[in-house]
């Protein structure tokens, strides 16, 4: 790999820095696979449950059985777990439009949702929310948390249907958001009325930390598995979790009103989707570690990323600041370079479907486009921030990472 020792000096003193942090998420990780192990007991999942169906799919135990084992791991009453769903986007969807009506008011209080979910809810003449008359405010976070007095003045002068939080920070120079806060967020949302629907976007945050969203009252969680909920083994899909009454809700948008989850059929079966949650404690502590090593070697190098290096981490994601476009390009490319698959395709800024800017993706997935695996992506805009994520083992992310560093000082002399 024609790498410097100076190289792998650097690479293995950042690393050392973390080993106290490397131990607190392997007790996190520890304390999730229990929790994964006690769901696949109580639920007997047994071979039989892999099997595929097709046609309508009635009575498939597998996708039954599999609905219940996510809401048990999350602790919630109800859970839609379906490989129907082609993302994140496409769950949140079914969140927003199973719950919202005409003329309901839908409020998000973390800033502005993930780029692809504002056409969802703005766009023009597309089927959007506002197609359908949901009317829609934004409250941006004061210093990374969430702004009580405008929340409070909000609910007060026309009360929403719904309140949405981005726990990830999407293309935002901010670390996700922690259960903790969103916790206290929702206390403060239902002690001033208790009917509003808390949905969370969790994209990016299963398995970060010992309790998710549901554990802290929000109604709806909706989440991808092509990131940490999948394990890096679920082939595509995404779910939904929470109350009885609102999961219910969204599974009629899912398939049909009336029919919700009592149909729907899968030929090659679950045994990816069950394998996949079973490891994804693991595989999300492997892609935070591999987060943290990024941060604390670009750190080093004196680059500004966000969230620092031994904080606590919300989501796999980390930031990175770079000086130029040139830079932030070919960062991306080395990723690319460093992946097992496609490792000699070069990524291009390009424009794609749901974002505003041109983005560069590097995603040399075994998963097409999973970034629970080592993937980067950026929209090509100022200041140029690489977020990277992802990583299915420790090891393989610590390469990349070495040769990163080598093709950035390789364009430097
Ligand atoms: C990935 C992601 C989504 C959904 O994106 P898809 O590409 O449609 O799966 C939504 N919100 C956040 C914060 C995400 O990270």
């Amino acid at each position: 790999m024609n790498i410097d020792t100076n190289v792998l000096k650097i690479v293995n003193n950042a690393e050392k820095k973390l080993s106290n942090f490397y131990t607190e998420l392997e007790n996190i990780a520890f304390l999730n696979q229990k929790k994964v192990l006690e769901a696949f007991q109580n639920n007997n999942v047994a071979l039989r449950h892999f099997s595929g169906t097709t046609g309508y799919g009635y009575d498939d135990i597998g996708r039954d059985t599999l609905c219940k084992v996510y809401a048990d791991i999350f602790h919630c009453e109800s859970a839609v777990v379906s490989p129907l769903i082609a993302s994140g986007t496409h769950a949140l969807t079914l969140a927003l439009f199973g719950i919202l009506r005409a003329n309901d008011k839908m409020l998000a209080i973390s800033g502005s949702p993930y780029d692809t979910l504002m056409s969802v809810i703005q766009g023009e003449n597309i089927g959007s929310l506002k197609d359908f008359g949901v009317k829609y405010e934004q409250i941006e976070l004061l210093n990374n948390d969430f702004d009580l007095n405008s929340i409070e003045k909000s609910i007060k002068s026309e009360l929403p249907k719904l309140i949405f939080i981005g726990r990830s920070r999407g293309y935002e120079w901010r670390d996700a958001l922690s259960v903790e806060k969103i916790g206290k967020v929702i206390n403060f949302i239902k002690k001033l009325n208790k009917d509003i629907i808390v949905m969370v976007d969790n994209c990016y945050g299963e398995f970060m930390d010992t309790i998710e969203p549901t554990d802290v009252g929000a109604d709806l969680m909706v989440g991808s598995l092509i990131k940490n909920a999948g394990g890096g083994l679920a082939p595509t899909g995404g779910y939904i979790a929470g109350t009885q009454k609102a999961v219910e809700q969204v599974a009629f948008r899912l398939t049909s009103p009336s029919i919700g989850m009592e149909i729907g059929s899968y030929t090659y079966g679950y045994q990816y989707f069950y394998q996949g949650v079973f490891i994804a404690p693991h595989i999300t502590m492997n892609a935070t570690k591999g987060s943290a090593l990024f941060g604390q070697v670009f750190s080093d190098l004196g680059y500004e990323v966000c969230p620092n290096p031994t904080a606590k981490c919300n989501d796999t994601v980390r930031s990175i600041k770079f000086n130029t476009k040139d830079e932030l390009i070919s960062f991306v490319q080395s990723i690319q370079k460093a992946s097992p698959i496609d490792s000699n395709v070069l990524p291009m800024p390009w424009a794609m479907p749901g974002y505003d800017d041109e983005v560069i993706m590097a995603a040399g997935t075994f998963v097409a486009g999973a970034s629970i695996e080592l993937s980067a992506d950026s929209p090509i805009k100022e200041p140029y921030i690489a977020y990277v994520q992802g990583g299915l083992t420790y090891e393989h992310v610590k390469l990349a990472v070495i040769m990163c560093v080598q093709e950035l000082l390789n364009a430097k002399k």
